[in-house]
């Protein structure tokens, strides 16, 4: 009998396209994989995320989780928590426990190996992605084109436990996409852990873009996962030069304060970031701009988190995701003096959070009356949810859009949500 087998998944876009990598192997081996929230199957796949201690516990709580809802279920652990703390999982009744380069080779190690333990495997060199992978909506693809990172920022684990920067080779990842393409895909999202880091025998994120999107088909690419750097200017012109290219990039900030920035070990200061963030508003107008920030680092004083909230004032980003810092064992910061309080983070991460969702309010306002492509995916009580290339959602009556395929729609109050907002 057919084996049937689901998949949870936490944190970024990577482990997403992870999750339809991981999908598409269980199928390869004959296994049915059923809806997320189904409460009976024989495997579970748990696709974790260590970006934060809070990530790491919710990770853990969701294993026990899977084991309380279908006990007989073979459980398999993979993703960045499972580099962090993959011996905590297995204490706490995971049956397998899978590291990142494992998941390339799940077919082979569930069809072989069922107890498999392994602590290293190749983080070296180009890797390659041969499954194909299988999306939840048919609206949206992931295309894996990067993974690891060289930048060592002192707060992340990431560099630990995903390796060095390796891309994809550029031939495999322009056939994927348009096979994906061919086969109705109307957006494709480039991930990495930093996709502007894409370097394929000199050829870089530019050059990929450019091919995929001379593609032929009604089709847009969205970049997710870029890092600020002053090298990756150029990203802008080609983003500029092609409108297939989804107005939208995720720049992460992580602090406002150069002294911050500069014992974080981020590439750039703040000056640099704005002037970055200048350059993209002045050639994509219109562009979401979305980033990350952290309060409460080791060191912060009062006038650096308010030199930071200026800042991030200043930047009116569409979309801000504020964290309260969480030592990372292992990452330098984790042993940084003058840590705040954890109320005086809080209080701070709030501050922050307020600032963000009234910068994303005037984002959307600021679309009323503005035409957006935008590829609607959900049907639900008579309405239709969908997203523009500059990442707003959009609802409009369920028998006035088609899913699926790119249509153009005017936004006002309605549809945007403006009044929810
Ligand atoms: S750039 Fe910094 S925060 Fe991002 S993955 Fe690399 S080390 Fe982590």
């Amino acid at each position: 009998m057919k084996k049937t087998a689901v998949v949870r998944t936490l944190g970024c876009r990577l482990n997403s396209a992870d999750t339809a990598l991981i999908q598409a192997r269980l199928e390869s081996i004959g296994c049915t994989v059923l809806p997320d929230d189904a409460v009976s199957f024989d495997l579970a796949v748990l696709n974790t995320c260590a970006v934060t201690a809070e990530a790491v516990r919710k990770s853990r709580q969701e294993l026990r989780k899977l084991k309380k809802l279908c006990p007989s279920a073979v459980i398999a652990v993979a993703g960045c928590a499972v580099e962090a703390a993959g011996e905590t999982f297995r204490q706490e009744g995971a049956d397998l426990i899978l590291t990142n380069p494992d998941k390339r080779d799940l077919a082979k190690i569930l069809s072989g190996h069922p107890a498999l333990n392994r602590a290293s495997g190749d983080m070296t060199g180009n890797f390659r992605e041969s499954a194909e992978a299988v999306f939840p909506f048919r609206s949206r693809a992931f295309v894996k084109v990067q993974e690891g990172c060289n930048n060592f920022c002192t707060y992340c684990i990431v560099p630990y436990v995903r390796g060095r920067e390796r891309s994809r080779k550029f031939d495999e990842v322009v056939s994927e996409c348009r096979r994906l393409v061919g086969a109705g895909f109307p957006e494709l999202v480039l991930t990495g852990v930093n996709t502007c880091a894409y370097s394929d025998e000199g050829r870089n994120l530019g050059d990929l873009v450019r091919t995929v999107a001379a593609l032929p088909g009604d089709f847009r690419i969205r970049l997710s996962s870029t890092e600020p750097h002053i090298n990756n200017r150029s990203i802008l012109d080609v983003m500029a030069e092609t409108p297939k290219v989804c107005r939208f990039l995720h720049l992460s900030l992580q602090h406002g304060s150069d002294r911050i920035l500069r014992a974080m070990n981020r590439h750039y200061l703040a000056g640099e970031y704005a002037d970055f963030v200048a350059e993209a508003r002045a050639k994509i107008p219109d562009i979401h701009l979305g980033s990350d920030v952290i309060a409460g680092f080791p060191g912060e004083t009062d006038e650096d988190f308010s030199v930071c909230a200026d800042f991030v004032r200043r930047m009116a980003f569409a979309n801000l995701h504020v964290f309260v810092y969480s030592p990372r064992p292992g990452t330098p910061a984790a042993v940084m003096p003058d840590r705040p309080a954890a109320e005086v983070a809080e209080r701070r991460a709030a501050g922050l959070r307020r600032i963000g969702q009234r910068s994303r309010q005037e984002f959307i306002r600021s679309q009323i009356g503005k035409e957006l492509p935008v590829i609607f995916e959900t049907v639900s009580n008579g309405v239709v949810r969908g997203w523009s290339d500059n990442y707003i959602q959009l609802t409009v009556p369920a028998d006035s859009a088609r899913t699926g395929a790119i249509v153009r729609i005017i936004g006002d109050e309605k549809n945007l949500g403006t009044q929810n907002v």
